[in-house]
């Protein structure tokens, strides 16, 4: 209880009582602006723009933009120590397995809705992955026409995204200006992952010319597929060696952490930006000069990424540039003498398909 003389001062107002209160509300609100920006006074990660991927939309009507796998989610992960990285993954090769499906459909509308009635995964995963295998050579969301046919074989795995291990697009069929597209997954002799072929022996997905990546499992995102991510995204198990595509100087490392998460920013000899973002590890210090080819770091699933990948970018002059235009692709091609192994294991694949194709 308060003395007499507090309660009723002189005036006959509780003047104690209100400077009290007073305080009390001036502390809590400094604490309140202080709880918007972090101990050092840099923003907290929610208000951070630069580099953050906006998570990609996938609409049941709209074609589905190319998704990344890895990529642009709010889950943070930590770097994981080098004697924990797990080992590779085995490879999966083309034989099917258990929880394989065919589907097979004409497109009336957009290449989402073709997929409608897929068993076991979600029209909108299918077409996306799908649609990334021909995106190289076709825009499913501009070259469409009613009548397209589309096949694909394929499995759904727990927690990921359905693995297509065969696909064909057939563009206007039975007219003269029919076109078919094919990819079949199959592990190329001296590779370290499967890819899709198609039936003459020609890699189906194309490589960026001296990129920074000798090795990877897939590219999962393309600038010119989701503009509004400023990177290209290439699937890769932790721990993956990433390369100066250029000679270079190291003009930052580890900016913008909790979003970018171990990231390097090269500088090329042309002023070209790179960037390189959710590492496991960098292996050069800023202000390193590296000829191209070093190997500045190992690939990671670090700041907000939910799976092992590299998110490779490109500015000049503050502008994003695409790595596909930078750099040049190139499209491999089977030798010759293992052309025959290709056919043999393919075969069944192609004939489930035609066998799909003959039940419509
Ligand atoms: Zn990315």
């Amino acid at each position: 209880m308060l003395p007499e003389f507090l309660r009723y001062p002189p005036g006959g107002k509780p003047w104690l009582l209100y400077g009290a209160v007073g305080v009390s509300l001036a502390l809590n609100l400094g604490l309140a602006i202080r709880l918007g920006t972090s101990s050092d006074g840099v923003p907290l990660a929610g208000s951070v723009a630069d580099s953050v991927e906006p998570a990609a939309v996938a609409s049941a009507t709209e074609p589905a933009p190319i998704q990344a796998i890895g990529d642009d989610t709010t889950i943070s992960n930590a770097a994981v120590p080098p004697d924990q990285v797990p080992p590779l993954p085995a490879p999966l090769g083309a034989a099917a397995e258990a929880g394989t499906h065919l589907y097979s459909g004409i497109v009336t509308s957009s290449i989402s809705a073709t997929f409608t009635g897929v068993a076991d995964t979600s029209p909108a995963a299918l077409s996306a992955v799908y649609t990334r295998l021909f995106a190289w050579d076709m825009d499913m969301r501009r070259d469409l026409h009613k009548g397209d046919r589309v096949e694909v074989m394929y499995e759904q795995r727990e927690g990921q995204e359905p693995l297509v291990l065969a696909a064909r697009f057939t563009s206007q069929p039975g007219t003269a200006t029919e076109h078919v597209y094919s990819a079949f997954r199959w592990q190329a002799p001296g590779d370290r992952f499967p890819s899709y072929w198609s039936p003459d022996g020609t890699e189906v997905p194309k490589r960026l010319v001296a990129g920074p990546l000798d090795d990877y499992e897939q590219i999962t995102s393309l600038l010119k597929d989701r503009p509004t991510h400023e990177g290209m995204d290439f699937k890769t198990p932790i721990g993956t060696p990433v390369e100066a595509p250029r000679a270079a100087v190291v003009t930052r490392i580890n900016w913008n952490q909790p979003a970018n998460g171990n990231c390097v920013e090269l500088k090329y000899q042309d002023g070209t930006m790179a960037k390189f973002l959710h590492l496991n590890e960098f292996l050069v210090k800023e202000g390193q000069s590296v000829a191209a080819g070093t190997v500045i770091a190992k690939t990671g699933n670090t700041g907000h990424s939910t799976g092992g990948h590299l998110h490779y970018q490109l500015e000049q002059g503050g502008r994003v540039v695409d790595p596909v235009d930078y750099h040049g692709t190139l499209r491999r091609t089977l030798q010759p003498d293992v052309m025959d192994r290709f056919h043999t294991d393919v075969k069944p694949l192609e004939q489930q398909l035609d066998g799909q194709l003959a039940a419509l």
